[in-house]
């Protein structure tokens, strides 16, 4: 073996396959060290929230054994990057570090630092692609600018051709002779104390092994479907990747060379979603603050409601509208929200009950094992009508012709509200109108079983609609 290690930094990119750090590391020859580091500590940092947490942590497990695999062993630690690189380079004698780039505010601006620090130190640092297919920095309009809406984004995207092919996963990766520090992985305390995880547990696969499980049953029994079926919450249609892709466990990249061997509607219609997810990179890379700032500034006069009973009650799923307790059930017992039901429910809390956008954002974050820095925040934006491209305001989701529409037969419903699984479809999705024949038959207590709604949407959609011309100045 010539030369010193590599030290290859690994963090939302936990897959050996289309990692281009690994392999270019692999390719050189010389020893890597695979290092993971939880870095919690920057100003700007947000933590993960609970669901996400979780996945890391099995995530971690299941690459710490690919890793051995190759010959090596995942290093973990948990604190500010720039002092545990630095102990690294000092305990291997390594003069070089690698790492795939990432897109949150935080996280780039401890990578930028870490390049400069190491660069002035004569040391080798270099950063590549594969989070995103598109880099949001070189993405701009005929004037300079930054994209605020979808379609001539997409477009712009679709004139740049075919993404590059992935690249291959490396075969062996030479271990160094001197071991640096680590921690147990229990350590990093990512694991939630009481265990409320055995919903996730029975839903997902945390790691590459389980993406790549994903991807080819989703290719081959539901894309041909895909492009009708994906708003159907009741199905199983969609593709499931999205903690996959937010944890790094895959690539755009490797998603787009397996899509290119099927083409049709549903290929086409599945890439566009991927499409929406480098839209909301390029919103973040241009809006830091997403999460906690308007996109357009005049809702910052949005008078929002305090109201912490209607929260709790939608966060619970006790908010007498079916497909919205569905939906926030489902969130709640295996970190996960069809995309339909996420609109329905998150226009219910900022219309309906007119508590702020942030508000939701925060929850999803907590509970979403697919929680993203940019899909989340900007989709709440959108569904708020304060963010770029945004659904316009008086687009007010009506949660009873939403779910007739979308869960025709109540299975949904039915499936994560157990107590009005007995009533008959025409109902199922306005329990209040039962009569009280049928409510005996169907042996439910309304009050008692199920809430009755928490709002009137009719009153409620009136009193948004004031809200938001009040804000436009409409009034
Ligand atoms: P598929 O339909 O199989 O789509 C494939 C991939 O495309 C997804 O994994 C995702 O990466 C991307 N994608 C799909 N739909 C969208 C979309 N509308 N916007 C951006 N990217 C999309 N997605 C997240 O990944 N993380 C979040 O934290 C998140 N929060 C959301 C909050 C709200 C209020 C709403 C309305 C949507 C949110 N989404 C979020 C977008 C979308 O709901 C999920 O990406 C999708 O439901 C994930 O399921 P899937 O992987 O089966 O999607």
């Amino acid at each position: 073996m010539t030369g010193s290690p590599i030290i290859v930094l690994f963090r939302n990119d936990l897959r050996i396959s289309d990692n281009k750090a690994l392999a270019a590391a692999a390719d050189t020859g010389r020893s890597v060290i695979p290092l993971f580091i939880l870095d919690e500590t920057g100003a700007d940092a947000r933590p993960a929230g609970g669901a996400s947490r979780w996945w890391l942590h099995h995530s971690l497990a299941a690459f710490g054994k690919v890793i051995e695999t190759l010959g090596n062993r995942l290093l973990l630690r948990a604190g500010a990057t720039d002092s545990i690189v630095a102990d690294t380079i000092k305990a291997s004698g390594a003069d070089t570090v690698f790492w795939n780039r990432r897109y949150h505010p935080a996280g780039m601006a401890v990578d930028a630092a870490l390049k400069s620090r190491l660069r002035a130190d004569a040391l080798q640092a270099e950063s590549f692609d594969g989070f995103l297919l598109h880099e949001p920095s070189r993405v701009a309009t005929q004037s300079g600018d930054f994209y605020k809406v979808f379609t001539p984004f997409h477009k712009r995207l679709l004139a740049d051709g075919e993404p590059r092919d992935p690249v291959d996963a490396p075969k062996h990766l030479a271990r160094c002779d001197t071991t640096p520090a680590s921690e147990p992985l229990d350590a990093l305390g990512l694991l939630p104390t009481p265990d409320w995880a055995g919903g996730l547990a029975e839903r997902w696969h945390p790691g590459e092994e389980g993406a790549l499980e994903r991807l080819e049953t989703f290719l081959d029994e539901r894309l041909a479907s895909y492009a009708e079926g994906r708003d159907r919450p009741a199905e199983d249609a969609t593709s499931g990747l999205s903690p996959h892709l937010a944890h790094g466990e895959i690539t755009p990249f490797r998603i787009m060379a397996a899509l290119r061997r099927k083409r049709g509607r549903g290929a086409e219609s599945f890439a566009r979603e991927l499409a929406w997810r480098e839209f909301y990179y390029h919103l973040l890379f241009h809006r830091q603050a997403l999460h906690r700032e308007n996109f357009r500034a005049e809702f910052d006069a949005f008078t929002w409601r305090s109201t912490p009973a209607a929260l709790q009650a939608w966060q619970r799923g006790r908010t007498g509208y079916p497909i919205v307790d569905a939906g926030m059930r489902e969130l709640w017992q295996t970190g996960y929200m069809h995309n339909r039901v996420r609109m329905i429910a998150a226009s219910f809390l900022i219309k309906d009950l007119l508590i702020d956008w942030r508000d939701g954002e925060a929850w999803f974050w907590d509970t979403l094992v697919d929680a993203d820095a940019a899909n989340n925040p900007a989709s709440w934006q959108w569904v708020a009508g304060s963010g770029a491209d945004a659904a316009p305001y008086f687009r007010i989701f009506n949660p009873v012709l939403q779910g007739e529409k979308f869960d025709p037969r109540g299975d949904y419903v039915r499936r994560w509200v157990p107590e009005l699984a007995k009533l008959p479809d025409r109902f199922v999705h306005r329990p209040w109108e039962v009569p009280a024949s049928v409510l005996r038959d169907s042996g439910l207590d309304l009050g008692n079983d199920y809430a009755h709604p928490i709002v009137d949407h009719a009153q409620a959609r009136e009193r948004a609609m004031a809200a938001y011309r009040a804000t436009r100045g409409d009034d």
